[in-house]
């Protein structure tokens, strides 16, 4: 059976693994929302027709932001549509949050509170999450850990940072896991 990739934390991903998350239905509610946004400031709306009337710098200047607030929430609600379901977390409930709360609120809540990406074990499938060293259903190992004491080590370490044990006596080291994965 291969060995999977070991993690302790949070898996690695880049900035792109995250872009790709986001749906194009919400990249297209962005551009619709930027659109709708310029409409209502240069149509609706033009600087000429406030009371008092706007500095047309200023009225350029609100249009753009605001456009650019408003698409910004539509691609954030997408983007946690797609990651709330990987963390095993209510999307609609978050993606409802993230429309409601003003200011982008309901974004910043989402990413405080938001659970660790879940992965499926290797061994029999059942999810587990990213902190897990053990599978709960059967015990394959998950991450690195100090084979005493069971904390997580990294897989550069040479001795368990919390109780110093030798790593290398272990059955298979954390450090030769990283090769193996
Ligand atoms: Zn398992
Ligand atoms: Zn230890």
């Amino acid at each position: 059976m291969p060995f999977p990739q070991f993690h302790n934390s949070e898996p690695r991903t880049t900035v792109s693994d995250e872009i790709a998350l986001i749906p194009l239905w919400s990249i297209a509610a962005a551009l619709v929302c930027f659109v709708f946004v310029q409409y209502v400031f240069w149509v609706y709306m033009p600087a000429h027709r406030h009371h008092p009337p706007l500095a047309p710098g200023l009225h350029a200047f609100f249009s753009i932001s605001w456009g650019e607030y408003a698409a910004l929430n539509a691609l954030a609600i997408g983007y946690v549509s797609k990651d709330a379901v990987r963390r095993g977390m209510g999307a609609a409930f978050w993606m409802l949050i993230c429309l409601v709360a003003p200011g982008g609120v309901g974004a910043v809540m989402y990413f405080l509170l938001r659970q660790p990406i879940i992965s499926k074990c290797p061994a029999c499938s059942t999810e587990v999450h990213a902190e897990y060293h053990f599978c709960p259903q059967c015990a394959f190992q998950i991450g690195n850990s100090c084979g005493v004491c069971y904390r997580s080590a990294r897989v550069t370490d040479q001795y368990c940072v919390y109780c110093g044990h030798d790593l290398a006596k272990d059955n298979t080291p954390a450090r030769l896991r990283a090769f193996i994965g």
